[in-house]
């Protein structure tokens, strides 16, 4: 698949054949990254595929969800009109987890999507069917959203790159809400020059997303500089729930980044059993808010044979949702009655401001910190068991949101079974030109992993 680099110089008529070429593949593919047939949001334009959490018009838009089957979007997201003007457009949906509550791409009213390095694992999530797609060879680059490591998470398991932007850089407009404090739109690509490109294409103020920050648009891709130099936090207490190959390929990275100049610094953060508990109560408690929508009277599904409004609400929404997203939306419902409002919810926002102090800290002596993107290789289908095991799992991406701080996930090489690792780039809030040069000068010295075809 050509890079969106090589894409930026093909005329219409080469575009068109890259999108008959796109659209071939994905309908032979076994990886179940599209969901249902590929459209375009405009005539023209290079094609990225777009996560189905991302309003485009006239596209229907589920979020993964029988709930919002047949539901048609009105309107674009601010980041499609803003691809449009950068001379692309919207190509095929995303698979992804119901609702993005996911990290395996499992969740999903369509089944799940596969992992392209092998079948019989987990693309990881939610944008798995983003990265799973780029990966493949299946698309150019996607758009995905990342409220807890739905962008960085899915990109380590396929071995691609994504970059989850700084809170505000890229505008929430039109991307249907999980977590409002912690999501954000953002980039999967096959590299990091790529990965700045699309980043570039998205950012920028937007009147009509209240938290948007007030800054231009990046023009991160122009300037990226592999010969810069950092000073690098490194958290190797964090390592001890990670499985051996995730620890080899850090300490490997870390020589990497040394043998290149970089200046390393050891740090501590809290344990991240608190990430968790903060990180899922918080976003179960928005979650519950933000999918009261859902009630039969607006959008898409309603139940049928139906005596009042009560039942009306109760069976479509039985109907309609899956159990992983029931189960957040009871939880977040729990957690914000009155009786265990203080005991949780303020609790977490407490342990959330604690995590951003210990960020600042680390930043007053470090220009970035070195993280793994997950504690294992990309699991079996069915391995994981229970859902509190799954959300274990994202011990190294949450408290990145919960910050606000940009980050990227680039492969560093091939571990258990030959499946690829990803490392995470963290950095300060709108830094993400550190975040790429950095990622660029290690993409080079490391070598990517291939694309697998
Ligand atoms: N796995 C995390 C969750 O399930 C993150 C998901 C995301 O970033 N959308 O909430």
């Amino acid at each position: 698949m050509v890079t969106l680099k090589e894409a930026l110089s093909l005329d219409e008529a080469q575009l068109k054949d890259i999108k008959k070429e796109i659209q071939a593949k994905a309908e032979q593919s076994k990886l179940n990254a599209y969901i249902g047939k590929i459209e375009a949001s405009r005539d023209t334009g290079i094609p990225i595929l777009i996560k189905d959490n991302i309003n485009v018009r006239g596209w229907e838009i589920t979020c993964g969800s029988k709930i919002l089957q047949g539901y048609i979007a009105p309107y674009n997201a601010s980041v499609i009109e803003r691809l449009h003007h950068n001379g692309m457009c919207g190509f095929g949906r995303g698979n992804m987890d119901e609702f993005a509550m996911g990290s395996t791409s499992a969740n999903s009213a369509y089944g799940p999507t596969l992992n392209p390095c092998d079948i019989s694992r987990v693309p990881g999530g939610s944008s798995g069917g983003s990265a799973a797609a780029v990966a493949g060879g299946l698309a150019i680059a996607a758009l995905g959203s990342d409220t807890g490591g739905s962008i960085r998470q899915p990109a380590g398991f396929c071995g691609c790159v994504g970059l989850k932007p700084t809170y505000g850089r890229v505008s929430r407009y039109g991307l249907v809400a999980y977590s409002s404090s912690l999501d954000q739109i953002g980039p999967i690509a096959q590299n990091v020059e790529d990965t700045a490109i699309l980043f570039d294409a998205i950012s920028g103020e937007c009147s009509f997303d209240s938290t948007s920050a007030k800054q231009a648009p990046t023009q991160t891709a122009s300037k990226l500089d592999a010969t810069k130099r950092f000073k690098i936090a490194v958290l190797r207490d964090f390592l001890k729930d990670a499985t051996q190959d995730i620890q080899d390929a850090y300490e490997h990275t870390i020589s990497v980044l040394k043998e290149m100049g970089h200046e390393i610094v050891e740090k501590q953060m809290l344990a991240t059993n608190y990430h968790i508990g903060a990180y899922y109560i918080i976003c179960t408690a928005e979650a519950s808010s933000n999918l009261a929508r859902f009630d039969g009277v607006r959008y898409a599904h309603r139940a049928q044979d139906i005596q009042n409004l009560q039942e009306l609400y109760i069976k479509t929404r039985s109907e309609g949702f899956g159990a992983e997203v029931k189960r957040r939306i009871l939880l977040g419902n729990f957690v914000l009655n009155s009786g265990s409002y203080e005991a949780y919810y303020l609790k977490a926002q407490k342990v959330r401001k604690l995590i951003k102090e210990q960020y600042d800290n680390i930043f007053a002596d470090a220009d970035l910190i070195l993280c793994p993107i997950a504690p294992s290789v990309a699991p079996k289908f069915g391995s994981t068991k229970t859902a509190l095991e799954m959300y274990l799992s994202d011990i190294y991406t949450i408290s990145v949101n919960l910050a606000g701080l940009p980050a990227i996930s680039l492969p560093v090489g091939l571990g258990e079974n030959d499946l690829p690792i990803g490392m995470q780039i963290i950095g300060k809030s709108f830094d993400e030109q550190s975040v790429l040069d950095a990622a660029y000068g290690l993409e080079q010295k490391i070598g990517q992993i291939g694309v697998r075809k």
